[in-house]
Order: structure tokens, then C-alpha cells, then sequence
């Protein structure tokens, strides 16, 4: 019988801090496709995936970190959750806490959550804390209240989140046999390239700092204990706006702004794991404009099939910046991790559509005659 999917914790629980008493808190995520963009390696002499993390149960990469995150607070007993979020976060730490049976608190900066996110994060329940301020702010609430009182902090500095994460890298080895040349991905608060290097390496029997992170109760198995899956490791390209491009500038950005709102960050979090994947795989963080990421996010749609949200773009914006560069050398594989789905934000990619309806009477003849058949 074909082998039935059974969430990534399972899939891969030899290399995630699980133990035999964790509850496995899964709604079947991970084990995404890999699809590949015909026109984009023909034009640039490669060969180009895109890694479609919105196939995940509510619609981004966001589920691997959480799966496994929610299923330590579910062993730990606690019984409230709480992140801070720019739309997605919220929307998997509401579902996933139904999951586990417990509460979720969701802290928004006000007015810019895509509706689709927002309406996850209402349907499965959520309370939503609105703030007058921006992730950066928010993150510090969240960081704070899980201090010092009894809510467990669910966003990506929560270690486990990254454990999660990092599964993705393993599925892209595990599809084409081998780590490709160059990984790219839009970075924001940065726990996912961070996560990415770190699945890359472990794969290839090596540590990173982020594995060795002294956080875990449960640390998961040594990787060097293991064969290598992947004789190598890719150079990591990470990708942000040019109005939210910290490691662009060296350093925090106070007033973040982009149409990608999912990488409107300013001040990542994860920013040392960040530098190391980027200089230790030898690669590069740069920054696309909103117009180059609304074009590739169009250019995905109309010749991919694949529809993501504008933040997801800025991985193929920036890797077709990076090939007028002339950075992309000939016969390379490239994946592009798309992060999250399209129909979580409609109005973004509508906007710059002129949508041209035909209407004619309901019959066949009409049908015949407007399409010339
Ligand atoms: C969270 C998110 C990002 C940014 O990921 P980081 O780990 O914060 O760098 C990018 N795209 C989408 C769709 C996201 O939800």
C-alpha cells in the first residue's frame, strides 16, 4: 500500500526532540510538493522548484514550527498559548491549539492581517489582542507575558518552532536525492532560513549553532550520530522587502512597511542563526522591491500554477533579480520555498489585475459564438 502521510513529527521523530510521553499534536502537515517552474529555469539556464509550503493544513510553512511547538505545550500542561503575529502564526497557533485542547491569545499590530488569516485565526477560535503598534512591538508583549506569567510563548523563538521547521530542508534532499546548489526564501523574523540551514546541515551529518541551542528539555538525537543523507549543503539566499530589509541595512529598522506583510519585520529575531546561514553556506541576504515582488508573485500564477502570497514571491522576485545579476550559474538547482498560500490575501494580488468578466446569454449558442468555436 502507498505510504499514507502522517504529519512531520512522525515522519521524521528520530530527529525532532520527541519523546515516547510527548503527545503528537498534528493535523497532518509537512510533505509538501515540489513543483517546478519550467519558464524560469529556461530563461535562466537552471533548473528552478518552488517549495509549496501553502499546501500545509492552514496554508503555510507556519504549521511545521507549530506542530511541533503546540505538541510540547500539550506534554508540558499548559494550558494557554500566545504569539505575536503578522497573520500567519495566528492562524496556525488557532488551529493547533484546538488541536491540543487549549486556549490561544493572538497579539496583531492593527490593520495590516491579510482578511484570510485573520478569518482563520477567528473561525478556530482565538482571542484576538489588537495592539496600536507593529510585530516588533507585539513580539515584546508576548515575550513578556509568557515570562512572568502562565502562557506558553508559541512564536519562532520558541526553539521547537525552528525543530520543526527544519523538516522542510529534509523533504527537498529527500525529493531530489541531494541538497540543491542554492536555497532561496523571503526572511522576515528569520526563524525559517535559520531552520532551513539547520535541516540542510544536519542532513549532511554536520551541527549548526541552532542545533546545539541549549533551549530543550528533550534535546533531539545528535545528528552526527546518524549516516549523512546529503553530501553537501546549498548556498542560502534569503530575500526581504526593501522597505523591511534589516540585514540589508546591518542592523534594525524602526518603521517597517511592505505589501508582503508577512515579511514586515524590523527587528528579527532570529538574527545571529541568520548570519551564520547566510556566511557560513556562503550566500547572501538581499532586498526586492513591492513592484518586483507583485510581479513574481503574477509570474508564479500565470506560469507556475501556483498561487502564493506576496511575501512568498520575494524568494522567485529575488532570484530573478539575482539571475540579471548574473549570479545563477549554468545547470544549478534552485529551490525557491514559497511560504504561504494565495488565498489568504486576495485583495494584494486582485489589485493589480484588470479583471475582465464576458457575459452573454445562458445558452450554448452564445457560449459558441464569444469563444469562435
Ligand atoms: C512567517 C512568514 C514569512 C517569514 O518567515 P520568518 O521565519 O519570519 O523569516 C514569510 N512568508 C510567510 C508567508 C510567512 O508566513
Amino acid at each position: 500500500m502507498a505510504h499514507i502521510w502522517q504529519g512531520l513529527l512522525n515522519e521524521y521523530r528520530d530527529r525532532l526532540p520527541v519523546s515516547q510521553s510527548t503527545p503528537i499534536v498534528t493535523l497532518g502537515e509537512g510533505g509538501t510538493p515540489l513543483v517546478p517552474v519550467p519558464t524560469l529555469s529556461k530563461k535562466l539556464d537552471a533548473q528552478v522548484w518552488v517549495k509549496v509550503e501553502g499546501m500545509n493544513p492552514t496554508g503555510s510553512f507556519k504549521d511545521r514550527g507549530m506542530t511541533m511547538a503546540m505538541s510540547k505545550v500539550a506534554e508540558s500542561g499548559a494550558n494557554t498559548v500566545i504569539c505575536a503575529s503578522t497573520g500567519n502564526t495566528s492562524a496556525s497557533a488557532a488551529a493547533y491549539a484546538v488541536a491540543a485542547g487549549v486556549n490561544c491569545v493572538v497579539v496583531l499590530p492593527k490593520g495590516k492581517i491579510a482578511a484570510g488569516k485573520l478569518a482563520q485565526a477567528i473561525v478556530h477560535g482565538a482571542r484576538l489582542v489588537q495592539i496600536d503598534g507593529n510585530f516588533d512591538d507585539g513580539l515584546n508583549i508576548a515575550r513578556e507575558l509568557s515570562r512572568s506569567y502562565p502562557v506558553a510563548l508559541v512564536n519562532s523563538v520558541n526553539p521547537y518552532r525552528l525543530q520543526g521547521q527544519k523538516t522542510a530542508a529534509f523533504e527537498v534532499v529527500d525529493t531530489l536525492g541531494d541538497a540543491p546548489d542554492v536555497h532561496m526564501l523571503p526572511v522576515g523574523n528569520a526563524g525559517n532560513i535559520s531552520a532551513y540551514w539547520m535541516g540542510y546541515n544536519e542532513y549532511a551529518g554536520r551541527t549548526t549553532a541552532a542545533t546545539m541551542s541549549a533551549d530543550f528539555d528533550a534535546a533531539a538525537a545528535d545528528p552526527r550520530d546518524f549516516a549523512p543523507v546529503a553530501t553537501r549543503v546549498p548556498r542560502m539566499w534569503g530575500i526581504q522587502a526593501e522597505g523591511a530589509a534589516p540585514f540589508v541595512h546591518g542592523g534594525p529598522v524602526a518603521n517597517p512597511e511592505t505589501v508582503a506583510t508577512a515579511i514586515r519585520i524590523g527587528n528579527p529575531a532570529s538574527w545571529d542563526y541568520a548570519v551564520a546561514a547566510r556566511d557560513d553556506s556562503n550566500g547572501f541576504i538581499s532586498a526586492v522591491s513591492d513592484s518586483e515582488i507583485l510581479d513574481a508573485q503574477a509570474l508564479l500564477a500565470a506560469e507556475a500554477g501556483v498561487f502564493v502570497e506576496p511575501a512568498s514571491a520575494a524568494s522567485v522576485a529575488g532570484l530573478i533579480k539575482a539571475g540579471e545579476a548574473g549570479l545563477v550559474q549554468k545547470g544549478w538547482k534552485i529551490v525557491c520555498t514559497v511560504t504561504g498560500n494565495g488565498l489568504k490575501d486576495t485583495a494584494t494580488a486582485l489589485s493589480r489585475q484588470e479583471i475582465t468578466t464576458e457575459s452573454i446569454a445562458p445558452t450554448v449558442e452564445a457560449a459558441v459564438e464569444l469563444l469562435g468555436l
